[in-house]
């Protein structure tokens, strides 16, 4: 749609989410530890959010903030004394939340703890163990065949100790105190698609919104997957009912077509706004209605809560082959796709921040447009997009039941043009915006 900036605006955004997604992707993060934190450090440099601790053991609904988990090093020597799976050449060779282990095993008890992708023979795969104690290492399934019947020494130089869970939040005040949330989840190690692109994205949203006052205030949450989320649901209950709108974006730097999965509600504001945003995207998309899995949109969408929280991604989890796997790294991701993202993404909140219901101030006949020089407006401003039909289209629709959105869909004209009219009924006093 013509909200996209010009070209030159969109290789730089391109070049510095990339540049950030670039920075991040090498620490080894997880749901507590100092791979998490670190990488809210580097977020910082961007945007002041702040970085909340919660302590190991505090109770959040029907969960336990678990130990927190630090890892130096791990490696599996061969007989030779040689390292045939080492953590220094990626962290995803780690089953995230190992336990400390240091011992010898011969290869059938080996096996035990190995994971493979014989379909992906190259690709390292990501295991997790969070709520269960065990130790593991990821391989690639060639590595894992070059194993001989011999004696390995694995070591894991881990700490699963009573620490804290980890989060960044960051509050943009609006005009309103009703709130738009924006949440990803920051706790998977080198991966970049899933979700490196989601973090970034939602970084340098929240630094250009920073620089605005918008309508709505904004809260932007970078959270450990489900612990994160039910964590600050959990104490944070009392500012749940400001929330009116919210995006949980994951997965936006991959080629695949976009994505917008509807909040559980399906008929929320926000779910009509992305669905316009994608059908005048002029590419192609899938909007999928709401389901019990996925990422933090499950607990926003509790039946508890039920916020209208919508999931924004180009293709989905668990729909691409690199989805998990080492594969899912810097060349997965390019910029341009990030880049479109993000002005996407920008579209959805720019209608969101202008989506609003005015009464028309004359509403028995037309007012004499004429006589206020509206057509004279009109006229002088063709490059503006402003037209006849779009100032009568708000005046008749403006009775307190419709949106601009709601307008522009039923006039078949863009938000842009429609806004620019309710812009100059304003000015000329005949319209009022209704208070929500
Ligand atoms: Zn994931």
């Amino acid at each position: 749609m013509s909200l996209n900036p010009i070209a030159t605006q969109s290789d730089q955004i391109a070049q510095e989410i990339y540049q950030l997604i670039f920075q991040l992707y090498p620490i080894c993060r997880s749901i507590t530890g100092n791979g998490f934190r670190e990488t809210l450090k580097i977020l910082q440099q961007h945007i002041p959010l702040s970085v909340q601790k919660v302590p190991t053991g505090t109770e959040v609904f029907d969960w336990i903030v678990p130990k927190e988990w630090n890892i130096k090093d791990a490696y599996i020597k061969n007989s030779q004394g040689e390292k045939i799976v080492d953590f220094a050449n990626s962290n995803l060779h780690v089953l995230n939340y190992s336990i400390p282990i240091h011992q010898k095993l011969s290869l059938p008890e080996l096996k035990s703890h190995l994971f493979t992708l014989p379909e992906y023979p190259d690709w390292i795969p990501y295991r997790t163990s969070y709520y269960k104690e065990s130790w593991g290492f990821c391989l690639t399934h060639n590595q894992y065949l070059q194993l001989e019947d011999e004696e390995y020494e694995v070591c894991i130089d881990s700490s699963l100790e009573p620490g804290y869970l980890s989060y960044g939040e960051y509050f943009i005040p609006g005009e309103s105190t009703e709130e738009v949330l924006i949440s990803c989840h920051a706790c998977h190690p080198s991966l970049c698609n899933d979700n490196l692109s989601g973090i970034a994205i939602a970084t340098f949203i929240a630094k250009y919104l920073s620089q605005t006052t918008p309508r709505y205030s904004y809260r932007f949450l970078w959270i450990p997957g489900t612990i994160g989320s039910i964590t600050w649901l959990a104490l944070n209950e009392a500012k749940v009912n400001n929330i009116k709108h919210g995006l949980v974006l994951t997965c936006l730097g991959d080629s695949g077509n976009f994505t917008y999965k509807k909040s559980r509600r399906g008929d929320t504001e926000i779910d009509k706004v992305a669905a316009y945003v994608l059908n005048n995207s002029k590419q192609d998309y899938k909007i999928i209605d709401f389901f019990p899995y996925g990422y933090d949109e499950r607990q926003y969408c509790s039946p508890g809560f039920n916020l209208a929280v919508g999931c924004f991604m180009r293709s989905p989890h668990n729909t691409f082959p690199e989805y998990h796997t080492s594969a899912d790294n810097l060349n997965f991701v390019q910029p341009q796709y990030l880049a479109d993202s993000f002005f996407q993404c920008n579209s959805i909140l720019h209608i969101l921040n202008n989506n609003k219901i005015y009464y028309n101030k004359n509403p028995k006949c037309e007012p004499q447009l004429g006589k206020r020089g509206i057509y004279h407006a009109v006229g002088g401003n063709k490059d503006s997009g402003l037209n006849e039909m779009a100032i009568l289209w708000v005046l008749n629709l403006s009775d307190g039941q419709h949106t601009l959105l709601d307008i522009a869909e039923r006039s078949g004209m863009s938000f842009d043009v429609i806004q620019s009219a309710a812009d100059i009924l304003l000015t000329h006093d005949l319209l009022t915006i209704k208070n929500s």
